[in-house]
């Protein structure tokens, strides 16, 4: 029979296996799915850990997220065409959920699915290779609960494994002599260590832009942030001020590009993160930067070179679930012979030509409209179900607008479902105050648990 792997069961990962498992309800016969899990529990970086560093296996912690993270985005941008938020929660939330209440909601569309048998937990893929003569990928994998150690055969490998964990580490002139704490975003666990300190972010995006408001809320004393190409230019509250490039750092101080110097007692690199595959052999491995349209795979999913490897979820991400839902339900087409794909020449041309087009782009506004058009694509060759992509192209240039308005007052706005056509309930306290982000205070009416968080 014919088998499949998936490396790794993020959102990308739960995705296919949702797409295969679609496809049999509609009585179409499968191959047999095996998807390999590094960590004890699906959900990806969704799948908060209180460690950094290694986890209980050894393997390196995949999850950059942290205590207190709220959707960036409002949830109507990135709600699934198949399983809406009010199909989970019986009835209206706000716009931008914690992350216990994200996970929540990804994990009961798939458990509604009953495909969790599917995956291997506590398994890692540790090397990737194609044997030319037989025609098969190779997986060696290591599974920690049985401390076994083995090689199996598949006909086809996609590649689920997210590229937010390695971090991308710059180092500044003077950091071995520093006195602080100098650490990446990806170990960044609770602001509540940064309260009463000066806090210096590197970085303009989206890491430094809410560590920086997660320290402000609960109670740093004073932050920066430094830009190396761009300001984010927000109206930030008075005890943040945005200062050009880190040039160096002595024991107390950090030295900026525009001459001036500032008192600070812990630095967060939020430079971001490295596409890092060292478990894939050199002739599959996707050597890219974090953008829109990598090269080398066809509609963002197919390895040209060997068009029964794929890879998942690798772009820079404006759309994110219901984009990776897009790409599963695209790749799982090709797999079962319903979509034909042009040869490696043709495909090559088409991706570089998307490439150059994504270079050209300047604005927010043109990105965001060329990873739409990119979803659109791939859902109109599907049966994925159909949604108003230029409904949440809209719902983006709002959230921009929100967030120019007032930085630490957007998460407070709502915003209509394209899925459904309503529109969310404010959430009973403002992000600002509200401190506790559990799932059971979130859908608390009242906020109940709210006034006791310390
Ligand atoms: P991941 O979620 O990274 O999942 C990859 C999975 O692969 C993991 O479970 C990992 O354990 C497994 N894996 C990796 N290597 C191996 C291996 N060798 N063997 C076996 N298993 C392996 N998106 C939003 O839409 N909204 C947000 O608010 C938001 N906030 C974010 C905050 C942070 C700090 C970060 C870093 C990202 C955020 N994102 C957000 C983007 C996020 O990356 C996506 O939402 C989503 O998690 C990507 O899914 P994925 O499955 O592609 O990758
Ligand atoms: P990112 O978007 O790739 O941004 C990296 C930043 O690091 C850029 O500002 C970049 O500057 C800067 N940088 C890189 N190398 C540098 C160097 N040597 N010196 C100075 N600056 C340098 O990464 P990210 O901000 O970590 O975001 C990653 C993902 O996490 C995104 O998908 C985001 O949505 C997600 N995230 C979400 C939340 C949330 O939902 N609450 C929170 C955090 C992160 P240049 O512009 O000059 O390249």
């Amino acid at each position: 029979m014919t088998r499949i792997a998936i490396i790794g069961s993020g959102p990308s990962g739960m995705a296919q296996l949702r797409a295969f498992q679609s496809a049999k309800a509609k009585g179409l016969e499968i191959p047999e799915i095996i998807c390999f899990e590094k960590q004890n529990d699906w959900g990806g970086q969704w799948n908060y850990t209180w460690r950094t560093g290694v986890d209980d296996n050894g393997e390196s912690v995949h999850s950059s997220m942290y205590r207190y993270l709220w959707s960036n985005g409002p949830k109507e941008a990135l709600e699934f065409a198949d399983y809406t938020f009010e199909e989970h929660f019986k009835k209206p939330i706000a716009s931008y959920p914690p992350r216990e209440v994200l996970w929540d909601y990804i994990n009961g569309r798939v458990e509604k699915a009953n495909i969790k048998h599917l995956v291997r937990f506590n398994t890692a893929v540790q090397h990737v290779t194609y044997d030319e003569n037989k025609k098969k990928f190779n997986i060696a994998a290591e599974d920690y609960k049985n401390q076994r150690h083995y090689v199996e055969e598949f006909d086809y490998v996609i590649v689920a494994s997210g590229h937010f964990s390695t971090p991308n580490l710059p180092v500044f002139k003077g950091f071995e002599r520093f006195h602080g704490r100098i650490l990446h975003a990806h170990d960044f666990r609770d602001a509540r260590e940064f309260a009463d300190k000066s806090v210096l972010l590197v970085g303009s995006s989206y890491s430094a832009e809410d560590i920086g408001s997660q320290c402000y809320k609960y109670g740093a004393k004073q932050i920066y942030n430094c830009y190396r190409s761009q300001p984010m230019g927000f109206k930030w509250p008075k005890n943040w001020s945005e200062k050009k490039q880190l040039v160096r750092v002595d024991e107390h101080r950090a030295y900026f590009g525009d001459g001036t110097s500032a008192k600070v007692d812990a630095i967060i690199l939020c430079t971001g993160y490295l596409h890092h595959f060292p478990f894939i052999e050199d002739k599959l491995r996707l050597r890219t930067p974090n953008c829109l349209y990598p090269l080398d795979l066809y509609q963002g999913v197919v390895w040209e070179k060997n068009p029964r490897f794929f890879y998942l979820g690798m772009q820079d991400q404006w759309y994110t679930f219901n984009m990776f839902d897009a790409q599963a339900w695209y790749v799982r087409d090709i797999i079962l012979g319903e979509i034909s794909l042009p040869s490696i020449m043709e495909m090559q041309h088409h991706t570089e030509k998307k490439y150059l087009e994504e270079k050209a782009l300047n604005t927010d506004e043109q990105k965001a409209r060329f990873q739409g058009e990119y979803v659109k694509y791939l859902i109109s060759e599907t049966d994925y179900p159909n949604f108003d992509v230029d409904g949440v192209h809209n719902i983006f240039m709002q959230w921009q607008k929100h967030k120019k308005e007032n930085i630490m007052e957007f998460r407070d706005k709502t915003y209509r479902s394209v899925m459904t056509g309503k529109i969310a309930k404010p959430h009973h306290t403002p992000w600002l105050e509200a401190l506790d982000d559990s799932l059971e205070n979130y859908l608390d009416s009242e906020g109940a648990k709210e006034k006791n968080f310390i």
